[in-house]
């Protein structure tokens, strides 16, 4: 029986960290409430849109996360109204893993006693850096006692799962001060971490910034590409070491703490992502994977109701996400389920590409396996690259 992801994107935030590439933004509270409806309307039609693409929209839902911006900063109410939208539309199991994303010093009581009264089991806290100047210097407003003191206010609420995402590469940090998070962060006791190397494109300020050699947002500060990628290894075996283990390229966790949801994405499982710059990826009654994505932009977003252009997925789309998002997964790339899914000869035309990367030490291939060794992991946006040129020459 397949069962079904939800994502709602939230797209509301008090300040816009200067690292940030999401459609998120310091929008007037008068949009949350136009917002939650335009979310409770898309909920109740997308039934009826997805049977009209001829796609089988599973009802039952095993995961929910609100994302996206910083969700805990809506009035309590508003959550509530869209849990409740929620679990009009679709069958949520009772063992769902329900997660909600929260900016440290931005979860107020009643809005934390309103995630509790929906079952939210767990909360992604976006630290980014437990260094104070760290912090303040990309736009967060917390600080280091802050972020501790929400970590604990969750836990005591009842909240079992708590995850801390932390960026390496931030301007001004040094190994020492990266070293430093990570101790605090393992302090914490959570049962997962995210850990992401700072994004350096045209979609954020810092990364135009630094992009064009530019002196804004302390990017002149942001460490190498180099000492970058040595405090990702840091935190891979630092990590390891206090019992958080990676099981994707960003994301660690205690044994069986891996977040249910985002392993959807990766294992290529169906998800509806609704709301701003939301994507979705279900199947029709013949199995082809459909993807559509939402506006990106608030107010065209409000004023045009309406979903963008289905993409239904060739063949050899599907051949080439199966290897990209698997590969990002510790567990890699089971090579007989893909001759079972695609066929021997689309499999086996690979293979020369797969020796040419184990020989340079990016993946290991071990009889049915493949999967991204460590250097690989550093490395991974090369190895996608040298996949998808082969895959799609075949
Ligand atoms: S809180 Fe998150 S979504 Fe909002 S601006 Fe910062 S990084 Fe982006």
């Amino acid at each position: 029986m397949d069962t079904l992801g939800l994502y709602l994107s939230i797209p509301f935030c008090k300040s816009k960290c200067t690292y940030c590439n999401f459609a998120s933004g310091v929008f007037p509270s008068i949009y949350f409430g136009q917002y939650i409806a335009r979310l409770e309307d898309d909920l109740h039609a997308i039934r009826g849109k997805a049977a009209q693409w001829g796609a089988a929209l599973p009802e039952i839902v095993d995961t929910v996360y609100l994302g996206g911006g910083t969700p805990s900063l809506l009035p309590p109410e508003l959550p509530t109204r869209l849990f409740a939208a929620i679990r009009r539309e679709f069958i949520v199991l009772p063992s769902a893993e329900i997660t909600v994303e929260c900016a440290p010093g931005q979860l107020e009581d009643p809005a934390l006693a309103a995630m509790v009264e929906c079952s939210v089991n767990r909360i992604s806290f976006g630290v980014q850096s437990f260094i104070d100047d760290e912090a303040k210097h990309t736009g967060r407003l917390h600080t280091r006692e802050i972020a501790l003191r929400d970590v604990e206010r969750a836990r005591s609420a009842g909240i079992p799962h708590i995850n801390v995402d932390l960026i390496a590469g931030l301007p001004g940090q040094t190994r020492a001060s990266w070293t430093e998070s990570l101790s605090v962060l393992a302090g914490t006791a959570v049962d997962h971490a995210s850990i992401y190397m700072l994004e350096v494109d045209e979609d954020s300020r810092l990364g135009r910034e630094v992009a064009s050699g530019g002196l804004r947002y302390y990017a002149p500060q942001v460490p190498a590409d180099d000492a970058i990628a040595e405090m990702y290894s840091e935190a891979t075996e630092f990590l390891a070491a206090n019992g958080l283990q990676q099981y994707e390229i960003s994301n660690f966790s205690r044994i069986g703490a891996e977040s249910q949801h985002n392993l959807k994405y990766w294992r290529r499982n169906s998800y509806l992502g609704l709301g701003l710059d939301a994507h979705s990826m279900f199947r029709t009654h013949s199995g082809a994977a459909l993807r559509f994505a939402t506006a990106d932009e608030l107010e065209p977003f409000l004023e045009s109701p309406g979903w963008t252009e289905v993409n239904r997925l060739s063949r050899e789309e599907e051949f080439e996400e199966a290897w990209f998002l698997g590969l990002r997964l510790n567990e890699g790339v089971s090579l007989s389920r893909l001759r079972a899914e695609f066929d021997v000869a689309r499999v086996q035309a690979l293979e020369p590409v797969l020796t040419e990367l184990e020989c340079e030490r990016l993946i290991t291939w071990t009889g049915e396996h493949v999967a991204l060794t460590a250097r690989g992991r550093l490395m991974s946006n090369e190895v996608f690259e040298h996949f998808l040129v082969e895959a799609a020459s075949i």
